[in-house]
This record gives C-alpha cells, sequence and structure tokens, in this order.
C-alpha cells in the first residue's frame, strides 16, 4: 500500500507539488492573523520538505518556486498582489527562494539515493532467489520452468518465455505462466535481439511490446533469448529491471552452457565405450575365427603331407575334426552376425500370438535326437498364449537348452506359468550351477565362466549375450539363479503390455 503511494507520488510529483502548496496556503490563510509572517515561510519550508521525500527533487524545486509566489502573494502586504511594501521583504523572498530550492532540492536527492539503495536491495534479493531457481534445477525444463515463473512474479510482468537456439533458429521453449500466448511480435522481438545478440526492448504499444528481450549468452555464443512482456500495470521497467533480467539470462546461458558440456560429456563417453566395444569385439572375432581356421589349417596340412601315411581310420579322425572345427566357425559366425543384427536393430521383429507350447517345442526340436531325451516339459495344461516373434523366441529357448546340455549331464527342466498378467518361462537343470558373482555378467558379450572352459571348449560367450538382447526386445527380462542343492534355473519374465516389469511385480512373483 505505502509502496503503492510512493509509486503514485514519483509519477505525479509535479501534481502532488501543487496540490501541496495549494493545499497549505488555503489551510494557513484563515490563521494569517495569528502568526508573523516569518513563520509563515517556515511553514512552507515544512511543506517543500515533505513533497521532497515524497517526490523527489524536482517536484520540491517547483514547490519552492511556488511557495515563493504563494508566501508573497498571501502574506505579504499588500495582501492578494505581489507587490512589495517594505523592502525588507526582498531580502526575505529572495532568502525564502534560496533555502527553499536548497532544502527542497537536497532532500529530494537524498530520497532518490535511498530509493536506489532500496531498489538495489529489492534487486539482489530478487537476483538472489532467482539464481536458486536457476541453479538448483538439473534438467534445462526444470529450470526454464521455475526461472520464467520467478522472473514473471518479481517483475509481477504478464508474462515471460524462454527461445532456444537450434541449428541456428530460435524455438520457443518454454512460457510461464503456462497458458500465456507468445505472440508473433514478441517472436520478431527476440529473434531481433538473437541475430543482434544484444538486449533490447519492445518498444511501442501493441501485445509483445514494452517488454525486455535479453540474448542468453554462453561461451559458445547465443544460445537462447530471455523475454519479458510488459508489467500487468504498464508500468515502464526500470533499468534495474534490466539489469536482473540480464543477470539472470547469464545464469540461465552458464546452465545451459553446463548441459551442454555434460551432453558432449556423455556423447565422448558413449563413443569411447563404443569404440571400446568396436575393439574387443574385433578382437574377440579374429580369436574366435582365427583358432578354428588355425586348426583346419594345421589339421589340412597334416593331410596334405605327401611323406606320410595315412590309413582310412585316421583319415576319418582328421575330417572328423575339421567337420567340428568348421561347425564352430559357423557357430561363432552366426553368433556374431545375430548379435549385430539385433544391436543394430536390423533384425525385424514380426511378433504373433504364439503357444508357449510350441516355441518350446520348436527350441527343442533344434537339439540333437539323443539329447532331447534328457528334456522334460512342465508346461501348464492350460497352455499360455504369448505375442513374440517366433524366430527370436525359439532361438532363446534353443541358446538356454543348449547351454544345460552343455554345461550338465543330468535331466534339464523347462517350464512356465502365468505371472501376473505375464508370464514366466523357465530353463533349469541340476549341474554345478554358476558363482554369484559371475550371475550378472554371464549375460555379458564373449563372457565365459570360469568352469566353462573344460566342458565347453568351443563356447563364444554370446549365447546369453544374445538371449538377453532378443528378451530385452519383447520388454522382457531373463535371470539366473542357484537351484537347490546345486544347478542353474534361468528365468524369462514377460509383461502382458511387453512393459519392462515393475518392482512391485517383480516383488509379488
Ligand atoms: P558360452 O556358453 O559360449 O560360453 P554363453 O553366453 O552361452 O556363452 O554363456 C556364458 C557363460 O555362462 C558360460 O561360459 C558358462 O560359464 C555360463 N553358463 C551358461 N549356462 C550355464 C549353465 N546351464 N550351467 C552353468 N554355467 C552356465
Amino acid at each position: 500500500m505505502i509502496e503503492r503511494l510512493a509509486q503514485a507520488f514519483s509519477r505525479h510529483g509535479y501534481l502532488l507539488a501543487l496540490g501541496a502548496i495549494a493545499l497549505s496556503t488555503a489551510l494557513f490563510l484563515p490563521g494569517r492573523g495569528e502568526f508573523a509572517k516569518g513563520q509563515w515561510a517556515l511553514l512552507y519550508v515544512l511543506v517543500i520538505l515533505l513533497v521532497a521525500s515524497a517526490a523527489g527533487p524536482g517536484p520540491a524545486v517547483l514547490a519552492a518556486v511556488l511557495a515563493f509566489f504563494a508566501w508573497n502573494f498571501f502574506f505579504l502586504p499588500p495582501y492578494h498582489t505581489l507587490e512589495i511594501r517594505d523592502p525588507k521583504d526582498w531580502l526575505s523572498l529572495v532568502a525564502f527562494l534560496v533555502v527553499g530550492v536548497l532544502v527542497g532540492a537536497l532532500a529530494g536527492r537524498m530520497r532518490d539515493r535511498e530509493a536506489r539503495a532500496r531498489a538495489r536491495e529489492q534487486e539482489t534479493a530478487a537476483l538472489n532467489r532467482l539464481s536458486a531457481a536457476v541453479v538448483s534445477q538439473t534438467s534445462t525444463g526444470e529450470m526454464a520452468e521455475s526461472c520464467l515463473g520467478e522472473i514473471v512474479d518479481v517483475l509481477r510482468a504478464r508474462s515471460a518465455a524462454l527461445f532456444l537456439e537450434e541449428d541456428g533458429e530460435l524455438v520457443n521453449y518454454r512460457v510461464a505462466p503456462k497458458e500465456a500466448e507468445v505472440e508473433p511480435l514478441t517472436r520478431d522481438h527476440a529473434a531481433g535481439a538473437f541475430r543482434a545478440g544484444s538486449a533490447g526492448r519492445g518498444s511501442g504499444s501493441g501485445p509483445g511490446d514494452g517488454g525486455l528481450y535479453v540474448p542468453v549468452r554462453s561461451p559458445s555464443g547465443v544460445s537462447a533469448v530471455l523475454t519479458v512482456q510488459a508489467r500487468r500495470d504498464e508500468r515502464p521497467y526500470s533499468d534495474g529491471d534490466a539489469r536482473l533480467v540480464t543477470s539472470l539470462g547469464n545464469m540461465v546461458g552458464a546452465f545451459l552452457e553446463r548441459e551442454r558440456l555434460q551432453r558432449a560429456a556423455t556423447a565422448a563417453a558413449a563413443e569411447r565405450e563404443a569404440d571400446h566395444l568396436k575393439s574387443s569385439l574385433l578382437s574377440s572375432v579374429s580369436h574366435e575365427l582365427k583358432t578354428p581356421l588355425a586348426a583346419l589349417t594345421a589339421t589340412v596340412s597334416n593331410l596334405l603331407e605327401s611323406d606320410v601315411h595315412w590309413d582310412e581310420e585316421s583319415v576319418r579322425d582328421e575330417l572328423r575334426a575339421i567337420v567340428g572345427d568348421v561347425a564352430r566357425l559357423n557357430n561363432s559366425i552366426g553368433a556374431l552376425l545375430e548379435l549385430s543384427r539385433l544391436e543394430a536393430h536390423a533384425w525385424e521383429q514380426r511378433r504373433e500370438l504364439y503357444g508357449l507350447g510350441e516355441l518350446v517345442a520348436a527350441g527343442i526340436d533344434t537339439l540333437p535326437a539323443h539329447l532331447r531325451e534328457r528334456v522334460r516339459v512342465e508346461l501348464p495344461d492350460d497352455d499360455i498364449v504369448v505375442d513374440v516373434d517366433f524366430v527370436q523366441f525359439a532361438r532363446v529357448i534353443q541358446a538356454l537348452l543348449e547351454n544345460a546340455m552343455l554345461y550338465t549331464d543330468g535331466t534339464v527342466t523347462v517350464g512356465a506359468r502365468g505371472w501376473n498378467d505375464g508370464v514366466r518361462l523357465w530353463v533349469e537343470d541340476q549341474g554345478q550351477g554358476i558363482p554369484a558373482d559371475e550371475h550378472e555378467a554371464v549375460f555379458d558379450k564373449f563372457f565365459r565362466g570360469r568352469r566353462s572352459g573344460q566342458q565347453a571348449p568351443s563356447g563364444t560367450g554370446l549365447g546369453l549375450a544374445i538371449a538377453r538382447e532378443i528378451v530385452r526386445s519383447h520388454g522382457g527380462t531373463i535371470g539366473v539363479v542357484d537351484v537347490v542343492p546345486h544347478g542353474a534355473r534361468f528365468v524369462i519374465t514377460l509383461t502382458a503390455d511387453g512393459e519392462p516389469a515393475r518392482p512391485e511385480q517383480e516383488e509379488s512373483a
């Protein structure tokens, strides 16, 4: 309230000076006979002081000049004329004018200085709030929302907006309050400030005018424009307000730069990771392919030795070894191709509804006949229907069955049951199991367990990585748990909606 009054006084200061002198003269006049003429001059000085403290030096000087005439006209005889009868009054009049103007100007200037100090204090407080709004946020969206919201509050602006630069163009990023419209003129002014790289004010009276347009700078150039529409009460923005928005723009610039650097660092890390993967893939590919090739070359060279006599049985043995090596080579190449197609999303998925019975049967059929006898199927009587790519999913079951056959001797169980709205499918063996510290790692590319060497010297370490990639692309999860007293159980979980399982669902399983 007081603040409003003060604003009104400073806006209409000269009117206030006129009114104050007129009113005080009207009040003083009835008592003209009560005091000496000099005492009325003192009372006028008091009024000048009041005007100075309410409206500043300019209006106070006007009040002094008006008081000079009013005193002369009404209080120095002859009354109601500007004539001076007593020559001593001339001296008093001049002294009054000088004192009135000086007192008014000095008091007014003091008042201005105090007002400026107060404004600066408010500016600093506002800046603190605004910087907290910028610094405490983690994403550009949150930062923009809280910073625009604060600036609208602090400056009592109609709205504020942030335009971000994208490929050399300014795009409207956020506006506060949310329902505010961004006028085409605001956009034009913002684009102007962006091109010029310097702050501006919209002049005129249309929408978007009377606002502040501040380019947001960061070390890599102008990256955004912050705009603040005119105030709700149309009061123009002061230089302090413009400074405030510029400081805020600098903070937003620092925030955006930090985000940019973070993105660049993440991209660089991803690139390093990709490079690392590529080189590990290359070394592994060359190892996987070279070893059987070297073995093949050696066997074939042996067979070609002219000075060695080979009996038929030995030749057969060597040829069997060759077939084994070729098969191993074929497996490695096939697995690598599958994985790279999966990772590049080049393996087109054709999802349809299939019964689990069909899928499990297709997986079992890929096993050699003598191994199929070791598989026990425990599926519910009512077949469960799942929405999957047949070939890919049968491939997962095949990989789990092959491993179980490879790493264990006994019976291998394939089972399933409905789970929440989805399904759980498992492949379980009673082998030596997987050490706890390898439960996660077995799904990594090229990972081969400590115990895998003797049982499966020709493994690639890709089977489970491929299985995980396929299950993930179906929105499911795959993991391994221990079987008591020994063995491993690989469990695939598919949710009904193809979305990853929520933790509470996991717990209720
Ligand atoms: P590979 O079998 O070619 O080594 P996989 O990705 O299929 O590659 O398996 C990774 C590792 O997981 C294997 O090296 C092995 O140590 C372990 N593993 C997989 N299945 C089983 C299982 N049923 N029992 C014990 N260990 C297993």
